[in-house]
Formats: structure tokens, C-alpha cells, sequence
């Protein structure tokens, strides 16, 4: 460690830390050295991101650099950086996210763009919208964030994603009161005397086919049953698209995230269930991403 990195009473700046971790990620072959390791130390010190370049000149405090050890040695195991800091920015919200639920996705974020628009126009009433499968709840926590009418109720089928979902619901404060958090698979956990009520119906459910063979970062730490629905991937699709109808008033919207070489067959499957105004949508990558279809 270089000597002008040190104090008399043996503390360093976090720029040595931040040095290391850059060139343990490099000799790694991690492409995204650089940003891994500002993340981490600016996590670890607790700067603020626009405060990086003052903290890396100032001394790292001992549990700062517990931290920083524990965070590295888990990034250079494989684990995805959104896990090894434990939150992750979704839209408007920081969210807390470990290995019981999906990482937040960029291209999540444009499908909520979707959902937002569709309810803006709503008049002066509540809005009640479901989000099916919410994981960390994401999708979910952001509508009720940016929309101030909405009554949200999201489920998912499995109690550690509940607990995941319950926890960033708690961190939204005041709106969090319009939130019911509910266990079960798609419409079994919607309350029953909302049938027929739901302005948006949104979801982002598992796509990937059983054989399809996923980047190690993903298969070897994100959770399988939020990624994996059977053996062609839409299995969770269909019974959404086909139940979705009567869970929705009329003129409610469906709203699904998919995998990018299912909208097709998604949109056909959208018509014969007795959907209109059927749209496919693309991410920032220009991939076929979304449905949107409404109730007539
Ligand atoms: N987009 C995710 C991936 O490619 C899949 C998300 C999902 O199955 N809902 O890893």
C-alpha cells in the first residue's frame, strides 16, 4: 500500500481501497471493473455518488472497511453487484434486493412507463391495479410511488419474496398505505370480491424456457422460479393472458413484460382471449419487451 496513502495512526484513504478493487476485478476479467468498484467503496464509506471523488481523498473508518472486505470478496466470488450492495435503484426508489428475488431490471422500467400511462388519464376516483408476481416489488412500489391514486395489490406466489416485497413497502412510508401485499399463484391471490374491479393487471413473470441457458451471473444466483416457466417459457403467459378478462373491468388493461422472441405469439394469444387494442412494445434495446391489451 503506497505511503502517502497512510496516516501516522496507519488508516487509509479509501482511494488505496477503491485501487485494489479495481485491479482485483481487472485480474478477474471483470469488464466492468471500474463501476464495481466505485459501488462498492462508495457504499462502504456511505458517500453519496456525487460525493466520490472528495471521499476517495478522505481516511476509511474501520467499519467502513469491514464492509468493503465482505462486499469484495462476494463480488469476486460471482455475485451479482446488486446482491453484494443489497440495494439497487428501480425508477424513483432504492430498493433492497438479495438472492430471494429478481434483480430490478432497465427494461422493467420502460414497461412500468407503460402501465403509468395507460391509468393517467383515469378520472377522479381511485385506481385499483394488481401486480402479479411482484418479487421485491418493483413494479408495484413504483406505480404507488408516482401515482397518488392507485390502490396496488401485489402477490407472489413464494413467502420469501413476500417478505422481500413487505420490506421495501415498508421503506415508501405514507404510501405505502395503499398496498395490500398478498401470498398465492397469479389470480388466486387476488381478494375475490375484487373480480371485475382492476383498472391494470401488470406482471412480470417467469419467461424463460426449462432448456434455455441463462449468463452464470443470472442462472447462478437469481432465483429459478422467477425466471424459469416451464418447458416453452410461456406457460405462466398464458394463464395470465387467459385469466387476466374477468379479474379486469371493462376497458382495463393487461400488462405483461416478456422475453423478446414471445409477443407474437403473446398478442395472438392476447386476441383470442377477447382483448382489443393489442400492442407489442420495445426496451431501450430495441427488443420486443412488452404487452399492453385491453378489456373491451
Ligand atoms: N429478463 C430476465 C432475464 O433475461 C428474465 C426475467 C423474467 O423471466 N421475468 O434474465
Amino acid at each position: 500500500m503506497a505511503q502517502d496513502n497512510e496516516n501516522p495512526d496507519g488508516a487509509v484513504l479509501w482511494r488505496a481501497f477503491y485501487d485494489e478493487a479495481r485491479a482485483r476485478f481487472e485480474a478477474v476479467g471483470n469488464e466492468f471493473a471500474a463501476i464495481d468498484a466505485r459501488r462498492i467503496v462508495e457504499e462502504a464509506s456511505g458517500a453519496e455518488p456525487g460525493e466520490f471523488t472528495l471521499m476517495l481523498d478522505e481516511f476509511a473508518r474501520e467499519r467502513g472497511v469491514a464492509h468493503f472486505d465482505h462486499m469484495l470478496t462476494r463480488r469476486l466470488a460471482g455475485e451479482p453487484l446488486q446482491y453484494v450492495l443489497g440495494r439497487w435503484g428501480f425508477r424513483t426508489l432504492d430498493l433492497a434486493v438479495d438472492a430471494r428475488v429478481l434483480i430490478p431490471r432497465p427494461e422493467t422500467e420502460g414497461v412500468v412507463d407503460l402501465a403509468l400511462a395507460e391509468i393517467r388519464d383515469i378520472g377522479d376516483r381511485d385506481i385499483w391495479v394488481a401486480d402479479l408476481g411482484t418479487g421485491s416489488g418493483c413494479i408495484g412500489l413504483s406505480i404507488v410511488a408516482e401515482n397518488p391514486r392507485v390502490q396496488m395489490v401485489c402477490t407472489d406466489a413464494n413467502d420469501k419474496a413476500i417478505a422481500a416485497a413487505r420490506a421495501n413497502a415498508a421503506g415508501l412510508g405514507r404510501p405505502a398505505r395503499r398496498i395490500e401485499i398478498r401470498q398465492g399463484d397469479w389470480f388466486e391471490a387476488l381478494p375475490p370480491e375484487r373480480k371485475g374491479d382492476f383498472d391494470l393487471i401488470i406482471s412480470n413473470p417467469p419467461y424463460i424456457a426449462d432448456d434455455e441457458t441463462l449468463p452464470e451471473v443470472v442462472a447462478d444466483w437469481e432465483p429459478t422460479d422467477a425466471l424459469f416457466a416451464g418447458p416453452t417459457g410461456l406457460e405462466d403467459a398464458w394463464v395470465l393472458i387467459d385469466g387476466a378478462g374477468e379479474w379486469l373491468r371493462p376497458a382495463g388493461t393487461l400488462v405483461l413484460e416478456l422475453g423478446e422472441t414471445q409477443l407474437e405469439a403473446a398478442a395472438a394469444r392476447a386476441r383470442d382471449a377477447g382483448f382489443v387494442d393489442v400492442s407489442v412494445h420495445r426496451d431501450l434495446a430495441d427488443k420486443d419487451r412488452a404487452l399492453v391489451a385491453r378489456r373491451p
